[in-house]
């Protein structure tokens, strides 16, 4: 199964991190840490992940302080959200839900009971990101074997090409930033001038587009570019 959902880990306990990150990893995530609440926030506003494990008590701002104000802006409100917390604080457990996490674990909890919620979690809420074929319109692309097909008729990208079509695709009407590109699909800790965005976007669509298929990439000016969602349906 192919899954490149980005995981944002907010614990302050350097093994747990470290133990987590680990075990995420392995299951094909792409893993980022923080150790506060106040820089998880930013982190979260620079580049929304596709699911946060929060711990309740943190430097800086606390999880559930963290999770109130996710829950309160329109852009981060959907942002699905798995809190770590004590042994035996039922109250806070249920004030944790209370807050809009989505499921909670009691610490010392088993990793593969974690995996598991993450997974349960991302397939109910963004079952895209764990979908192995993405269809829209007439494309089709599978993650297991890196074809993209349209109208039946096998299309060849490059790596890049191919990364960028999957990016877009799993937020179908989402427009993104060439910073955001950039992060999504080169990593962040590539540099990549912004232009090289426009580069791979002008190579995806015209590998794709052939014979005056309508485009299902749309350029949106002074913002960036996105997955026409009118097409997913079309
Ligand atoms: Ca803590």
């Amino acid at each position: 199964m192919a899954m490149n959902a980005k995981v944002l880990i907010v614990e302050d306990e350097e093994p747990l991190t470290l133990l987590l990150r680990y075990n995420l990893e392995s299951e094909g995530y792409d893993v980022e840490a923080v150790g506060r609440g106040d820089e998880a926030e930013t982190r979260i506003l620079e580049g929304t992940p596709d699911l946060v494990l929060l711990d309740w008590m943190l430097p800086g701002i606390s999880g559930i302080e963290l999770c109130r104000r996710i829950r309160s802006r329109p852009e981060t409100n959907g942002l699905p959200v798995i809190m770590l917390t004590a042994r035996g604080e039922e109250t806070e457990r249920i004030r944790g839900l209370a807050t809009g996490a989505d499921d909670y674990v009691v610490k010392p909890f088993s990793i593969p009971e974690l995996m598991a919620r993450v997974k349960a979690l991302l397939r109910r809420i963004k079952p895209e990101l764990i979908a192995t074929i993405l269809n829209a319109g007439d494309i089709e692309l599978n993650r297991d074997t890196h074809r993209v097909r349209r109208a039946g008729r096998e299309i060849h990208l490059g790596p890049t090409e191919f990364r960028l079509l999957e990016f877009l695709m799993q937020s179908p009407g989402r427009v993104f930033t060439r910073e955001q590109l950039l992060d999504g699909v080169w990593g962040r800790d590539v540099y990549v001038d912004e232009r090289t965005v426009d580069v791979h976007v002008g190579r995806l669509r015209k590998a794709i587009n052939r014979g005056r298929k309508p485009d299902p990439i749309r350029t949106v000016r002074g913002a960036g570019y996105a997955f026409n969602e009118q097409f997913v349906t079309a």
